[in-house]
């Protein structure tokens, strides 16, 4: 006996899984001017309204309202919580989805920048032992417009104070390269120039070091930054903090990033978890000076924040400092990374979506 074909299902369209092209095929193939296409666009990145109602996009004739309505979703993420460091800078939002996960998105105040650190998963199949996404495993992967979603929540929070986000990074929870589509899809919705308007340079992808996902961006001259984690200078240590390095090895990832450097005529930046006594002392910042050594790239050092599945200390100060000045014999510039929002678990490697 065969069971019946139960119709599928249809889902409504999340406008902001869309990109400006698709907006406007959308809103002509229903007999309406592009012009309305570009008004709701507009309405959408721009105004960054929160609701899709007549009040909120009064431009948009009552018609076109009505398909919107009955046809489409917006990804507007409730937020289920949040924390403000007690320095002001962090601002950590637990954002609710539609199946009812929760996800984390960060907004950061450097000198002269807001930057909003964003998911692209909720949680991480990487398992890398410090980080504690890493320590609560996959669930699923983030949609173009759960992606793009975020981001416009930070925006819509700065525009109340008249501000408007210039950066973002895909270093919330979460691997980006496992989630490629999704990712890239995204990254274009943010950049366009109509909408959120992010420079390609304002957005950084940053890898656990998917060697594949690296070469595709290489190959398809992806505009957006890259930021690789590496946090150890051979395989054997390499492997003992990212299980991942079994299947991409380090020699893999390394000719992965001299490619897509060369291709690409673009510089990647090395992250570098310093943990005390594993990965900070002189030898290793000569192993890793070495290996990078006439490679366009620069080195974030990022001293390790606290997390309750791992016990490793974050390496001193001065060890960074020492660090940093070795890595400058080779040639290598570097930075160490302002701690930001650590006594609101918002930190690098923080972000496990509890409360
Ligand atoms: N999955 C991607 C991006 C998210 S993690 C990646 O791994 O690159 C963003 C950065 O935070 C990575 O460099 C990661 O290694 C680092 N990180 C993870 N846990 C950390 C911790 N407990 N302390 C400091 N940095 C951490
Ligand atoms: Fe995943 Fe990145 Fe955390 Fe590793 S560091 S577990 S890749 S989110």
């Amino acid at each position: 006996m065969t069971t019946p074909a139960t119709p599928a299902s249809r889902l409504p369209i999340n406008l902001h899984g869309l990109t400006r092209d698709e907006l406007r095929a959308l809103v002509t193939s229903w007999d309406f001017s592009p012009v309305h296409a570009a008004r709701l666009w507009n309405y959408l990145y721009y105004e960054a309204v929160g609701a899709l109602d007549a009040d909120s996009m009064p431009d948009i004739p009552a018609r076109l309202m009505q398909r919107l309505q009955s046809e489409c979703t917006l990804g507007i993420l409730p937020i289920a919580h949040e924390a403000h460091s007690s320095d002001g800078f962090t601002r950590k939002y637990l954002l609710a989805l539609p199946d009812d996960r929760r996800i984390e998105t960060v907004l950061m105040r450097f000198t002269g920048r807001v930057t909003a650190c964003i998911s692209s998963q909720v949680g991480c199949a990487m398992g890398c032992v410090f980080c504690a996404t890493g320590q609560m495993g996959f669930a699923r992967h983030l949609t173009a417009a759960e992606i793009v979603a975020q981001a416009l929540h930070v925006q819509r929070i700065l525009k109340v104070h008249g501000e408007r986000l210039r950066n973002v990074v895909l270093m919330g929870m979460g691997e980006p390269l496992h989630n490629y589509d999704a990712v890239m899809r995204a990254a274009e919705i943010m950049r366009d120039s109509n909408g959120l308007a992010l420079g390609a340079r304002r957005i950084t992808l940053s890898t656990v070091g998917v060697v594949p996902g690296i070469m595709r961006m290489a190959n398809e001259a992806s505009p957006i930054h890259l930021a690789v984690s590496l946090h150890a200078a051979t395989q054997k240590e390499r492997l003992a903090l990212v299980p991942a390095a079994r299947r991409w090895p380090l020699d893999q990832l390394i000719d992965a990033c001299r490619y897509y450097i060369e291709k690409l005529n673009r510089r990647i930046f090395f992250e570098w978890t310093l943990i005390e006594g594993q990965n900070d002392t002189e030898a290793h910042a000569h192993a890793v000076g070495k290996l990078l050594s006439g490679m366009q790239a620069q080195v974030n050092l990022i001293p390790l924040n606290p997390t309750t599945g791992y016990a490793g200390a974050p390496g001193r100060t001065d060890a960074a400092k020492k660090f940093q000045a070795i890595l400058a014999t080779y040639d290598l510039p570097s930075t160490i990374r302002q701690r930001r929002g650590i006594d609101i678990a918002a930190g690098c490697g923080q972000l496990a979506a509890s409360v």
